[in-house]
């Protein structure tokens, strides 16, 4: 077997990645009915159709001169041109009938050889081994194996076992049986040769508006999750965090392109008229039961004007939703501006997986604020540290330590630690950590210098509990644990808040516990114990 890479033949280019649902769609490169001016159904139709009226019209003309005698090879203009109508609808029939028929007794001895070059809508009936080679050979399309075997479990085998021996490297270690890959078909992840594994652990109880939640956080980063179980048994011992939803709203900004800044003025003022919200929204709303528009913000550079739609959307991060919601409304607009061109329905002002002024100052997903009260007691017996000495290292590094690093919303520690080891467990979009974290972690000496108030601000946590990685078996575990799995029924969007102000919380354990180790000068010491020096459990859990 060669397992080097084949170049892929010059006549043969390898056809762009496409989505399963493209794959069934349209399933092999460029045909030459694409070159037809019609539908090949049409085409097809009309040529039956001519085929048969003119052989009905020439053997109707013939019987009638049968029966006058007149000579059959004495013809008029429209029995000429009948017979080249029957010609030529008889060579198209034959074309494209014929040529299959012939060819299914030609190559009927090899047939995998004919499923193989047939394109990727037929079934492959051949033995792993065989289409292993058809994918090295680079005769069948890596990508295009889910939808010819009908077994995914069995392509995500053999796509393995091809990459293995295109690339020349072994994939051990990398786990391929025991996943559900019809869960991920066309929602979740393309291609797959397997799946990573990520220890889950779980920090709390969190003890949050009166709840308590134990918190999962899959993560390779050992102390974050005993930094934030210890976070959380302070704020537990204190009284509970108390958390509260500011605003609820999924954003996405197209960009629109006028001849003249002044053409692009006029749509921003329009679409800024409290007058032209209400038939806005109900355009707007159209796309899902669950989405309603809230705000359209709009910002102009030269010609270009960039509308920022804002929207909730249920139990959904939403983002879908909220494209969809877009699409509509500018296909409303062209009506009344039918000079405005459509650049791109993400012009960057949303603003999704960049770190943007934009939602740092006007949010986007939910925005919350989270606070707890430390008495001076926890902070001293589980910390470990002062309520002064936290105070004055959050002023000089979250505060002032970010403000000398230019910082956009990372004016914390370490939220991303913990929204990240949520977001993978809970099946959210990970690159959306990127504004999820933005958070400003405030402390105070309160009640005479006695505890510690301390609060975490953020306005951008991007979650749901429906839709993308969510309903997999594991993220969906995890989301049962924390009691907000899928949709609410009674109150759509309910569980995805909860999510939020779930995360938040965690984020102000985080946040309390590490600082409190940097104050008192164990970090170091901390990660040598948790991450380095010893395997043995009962050692680390002392
Ligand atoms: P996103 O918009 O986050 O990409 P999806 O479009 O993948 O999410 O998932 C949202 C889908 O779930 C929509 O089709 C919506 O109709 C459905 N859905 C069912 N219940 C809810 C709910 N409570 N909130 C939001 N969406 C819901």
């Amino acid at each position: 077997m060669d397992i080097r890479r084949r170049p892929p033949k010059p006549s043969q280019p390898p056809p762009p990645l496409q989505s399963a649902s493209a794959v069934d769609h349209h399933p092999s490169s460029p045909k030459a009915s694409d070159a037809l001016p019609l539908p090949l159904y049409l085409t097809n139709g009309i040529f039956f159709t001519l085929f048969f009226s003119v052989a009905y019209f020439l053997l109707h003309r013939w019987g009638d001169k049968i029966r006058n005698s007149t000579p059959l090879h004495i013809l008029t203009f429209s029995e000429i041109a009948a017979i080249l109508c029957l010609i030529a609808s008889f060579i198209y029939l034959l074309c494209f009938f014929g040529i299959d028929f012939v060819q299914s007794f030609i190559s009927k001895p090899e047939e995998h050889q004919q499923f193989i070059l047939h394109g990727d809508r037929t079934p492959i009936a051949a033995g792993d081994e065989e289409i292993v080679d058809g994918v090295v050979s680079g005769e069948i399309p890596l990508y295009s194996l889910e939808s010819r075997l009908g077994d995914c479990l069995r392509a995500a085998r053999i796509r393995r076992e091809a990459v293995q021996r295109l690339v020349g490297r072994g994939l051990e270690g990398l786990p391929v049986e025991g996943f559900d890959y019809d869960s991920i078909l066309g929602q979740c992840c393309e291609m797959p040769v397997g799946y990573v594994q990520i220890p889950v652990g779980i920090a709390g109880p969190l003890l949050l508006n009166g709840g308590e939640y134990s918190v999962p956080m899959a993560t390779t980063e050992g102390c974050l999750v005993a930094s934030t179980n210890r976070g959380c048994k302070a704020i537990y011992a204190s009284g509970g965090a108390t958390c509260v939803l500011l605003r609820d709203a999924m954003t996405r900004a197209p960009v629109v392109r006028f001849s003249s800044a002044k053409r692009a003025a006029e749509l921003k003022f329009f679409l800024e008229d409290p007058l032209h919200f209400d038939a806005l929204s109900v355009v707007f709303n159209k796309s899902s039961r669950f989405a309603r528009l809230q705000n359209i913000q709009c910002a102009i550079a030269g010609k270009n004007l960039y509308i920022r739609f804002s929207c909730s959307t249920g139990d959904a991060m939403g983002m879908n939703m909220v494209s969809k919601g877009v699409q509509n409304v500018l296909d409303f607009l062209q009506n009344d501006f039918p000079d405005m061109d459509v650049i791109g329905i993400s012009g960057n002002y949303c603003s999704d997986k960049k770190p943007s002024a934009v939602n740092w100052i006007e949010g986007r997903g939910k925005s919350v604020v989270c606070e707890a009260v430390i008495t001076g007691d926890v902070v001293s017996k589980v910390l470990k540290t002062t309520v002064p000495s936290l105070v004055e290292l959050n002023m000089l590094k979250n505060l002032t330590g970010s403000a000398v690093a230019g910082a956009l919303g990372g004016f914390n520690a370490h939220a991303a630690n913990i929204v990240s080891a949520i977001f993978i467990a809970t099946g959210q979009d990970p690159a959306q950590n990127i504004e999820s974290s933005h958070c400003i972690t405030m402390m105070e000496a309160i009640n005479g210098g006695k505890d510690l108030h301390i609060s975490v601000t953020m306005p951008s946590i991007e979650v749901g509990t429906v839709g993308g990685g969510t309903q997999l078996a594991s993220q969906s575990a995890c989301l049962n644990l924390l009691g907000v799995k899928g949709a609410n029924k009674e109150s759509p969007g309910s569980n995805a808040r909860l999510l939020a102000t779930i995360v938040a919380g965690a984020v102000l354990a985080g946040e309390l516990s590490l600082m409190s180790a940097i104050s008192a000068g164990q970090l170091v010491k901390s990660h040598m114990k948790y991450n380095r020096s010893s395997r043995d459990i009962a050692k680390i859990g002392s």
